[in-house]
């Protein structure tokens, strides 16, 4: 997962435990699978629970996402717009999704193309929108300095 996280540009600056849990505890009631523990307006990430019991593939979606969490977290991206921050997350699972290439892997990736969720599918489509036209990097790099997108 590492390995496949650092072909995207993406690698965490310090390793980040990564534990299998029963339930997640989230406010926004939504249906959950992953959470990152970070302590507020630092760039130390506590770690990342994933709900147990997914295929390899879900919890890799899963997994990638709040990846994505923990690299902004560590980066100090002053990412303050929630449609972005998960956005980029999305994007990342998207990409790792995407390196899959499985039926299941391809489906998801179209679910969350035309995910109707405000935060994530308007999040996701607006991210991946900038990626197309700036490139990953560029896209990426902005966020990191000025936490909006190019
Ligand atoms: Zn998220």
């Amino acid at each position: 997962m590492r390995a496949d996280m650092a072909a995207l540009g993406i690698t965490l600056t310090r390793r980040v435990r990564v534990t299998l849990v029963d339930t997640i505890e989230h406010g926004a009631g939504s249906a959950t699978l992953g959470l990152t523990h970070h302590i507020e307006n630092t760039t130390d990430v506590l770690g990342i629970d994933v709900l147990g019991g997914l295929t390899g593939t879900h919890f890799g979606r899963v997994l990638a996402h709040e990846i994505g969490h923990a690299w902004l977290v560590q980066q100090g991206a002053p990412v303050r717009d929630l449609v972005l921050v998960e956005g980029t997350c999305e994007l990342f699972a998207a990409a790792w999704l995407k390196k899959q290439r499985t039926p299941l892997a391809t489906a998801l990736r179209t679910a969350m193309a035309t995910n109707q969720h405000p935060t994530y599918g308007t999040g996701y489509r607006l991210v991946r929108g900038a990626v197309a036209q700036h490139g990953i990097r560029a896209v990426l790099a902005e966020l990191c300095a000025t936490g909006v997108l190019p």
